[in-house]
């Protein structure tokens, strides 16, 4: 016998972009009737920020919720805060007709969107983004996961929000209080760029001081580039077969120098490293035909780091570097593979799968260049 399980899923979904969003965000969900329950998922910073907010125009519209939180930080994105997550929903008797609300940066997404996939076999999510990393990329794209100790992300789903709302102001907070992590995330917004379109990498070059100071209208637009090539890209590719590969550029060696920080490196400042990594790698295999200088001025234009930290080197060394990036995902049959620029906006396909084997000594030598 057979168990026929063939079917069309349309997994569409709505990103409004704009400021102001907070209380059409409560009606909307209203309208939608996606469920009966809320549990807005937030992180200990975030909860008095915008949380509070959220939850007063969902009490406005008698929309019954329920904050969990837990500790911000890249440290509390693993299996423990989620089975935390989950006992505390189970105990409040949250149900199948739950919602979801991920109010936060990457971290919130990465671990409401696993909840979500999970909790009862799958709820709706709702993205409401507020880093600049959660706003150009992680709210978008239905990549959702947790860290374990062997590596970064290598437990996860692909699990798709029911709608994402950046409302730009949110970031303002993020500015203030914390602009190392402002500047840190525009590193994916430098990403799509150099991956997808040097029209805009120019753009961002250009309008670098009003992103840097927070203009709205700057914001506002940068936040639409960055969802029209991530989406670009994932409608293309959902599951990561091969185009979406490219969206990983800078994130192999970036993901290998977060765990050997243990976490404390910030994921844009191990992004922008690895990029100045990948395209001295991309050059040397001959495979990059632009000028390096470009992306490395890009990046210190923004503030981004392009050479490893001091306080790294003095830890361990470049073989450990090396040796870190096989947990990463990318790996296979022993060499790692990295997606890597042919010139700027465009990167090479390598036969339909974005990425290519690397030998060691090669990238031993890129991390040299960016050691000094
Ligand atoms: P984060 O979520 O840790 O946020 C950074 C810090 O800023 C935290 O302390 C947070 O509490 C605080 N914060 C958040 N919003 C704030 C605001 N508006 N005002 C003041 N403080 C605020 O980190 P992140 O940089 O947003 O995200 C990094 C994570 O995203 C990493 O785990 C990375 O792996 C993941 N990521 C996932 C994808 C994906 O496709 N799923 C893509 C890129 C990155």
């Amino acid at each position: 016998m057979r168990i026929n399980l063939k079917r069309t899923v349309d997994y569409s979904y709505n990103i409004v972009i704009g400021s102001a969003l907070f209380p059409r965000i409560a009606a909307d969900l209203k309208k939608m009737n996606l469920g009966a329950r809320y549990a807005l998922i937030t992180d200990t910073h975030v909860a008095s920020l915008h949380a509070v907010l959220l939850e007063k125009e969902l009490e406005g519209q008698n929309l019954p919720y329920r904050r969990f939180v837990f500790e911000a930080g890249e440290q509390s994105k693993n299996l423990d805060t989620c089975q935390i997550l989950y006992s505390e929903m189970a105990k409040a008797k949250f149900g199948r007709d739950s919602v979801i609300i991920a109010d936060g940066g990457g971290v919130v997404g990465d671990v409401a969107g696993f909840i979500a996939a999970t909790f009862l076999r799958g709820v709706p999510v709702v993205q409401f983004p507020t880093t600049t990393v959660s706003q150009a990329d992680s709210s978008v794209g239905g990549k959702t996961g947790v860290d374990i100790p062997e590596g970064k992300n290598l437990v996860g789903a692909f699990y798709h929000p029911k709608l994402v709302y950046i409302d730009v102001d949110t970031l303002k907070t993020l500015r203030e209080q914390r602009k190392d992590e402002y500047v840190s995330g525009l590193a994916e917004s430098i990403k799509h760029g150099i991956v997808y379109n040097q029209g805009y990498l120019k753009w961002l070059s250009e309008n670098a001081s009003l992103i840097l100071s927070g203009d709205t209208d700057c914001l506002i637009y940068l936040a639409k580039r960055n969802c029209l090539i991530k989406g670009c890209v994932v409608e293309n590719d959902p599951e990561e077969k091969g185009l979406r590969s490219i969206l990983n550029y800078g994130h192999t060696l970036g993901h290998a120098l977060e765990k050997l920080s243990g976490y404390k490196m910030k994921h844009g400042d191990g992004v922008s490293i690895g990029m100045s990594a990948a395209v001295r790698i991309a050059a040397a295999l001959d495979v990059f035909k632009g000028d390096i200088q470009i992306q490395d001025d890009i990046l210190r234009k923004f503030g981004l780091p392009t050479k490893i930290p001091k306080e790294i080197l003095s830890r361990v060394s470049l073989d450990d570097i090396v040796n870190a990036t096989r947990t990463d995902k990318k790996a296979a049959g022993g060499k790692v593979r990295y997606a890597l620029p042919r010139y700027y906006g465009v990167m090479d396909d390598f036969g339909g799968k974005y990425k290519t084997p690397v030998d060691n000594e090669v990238v031993r030598a890129a991390l040299i260049a960016i050691s000094k």
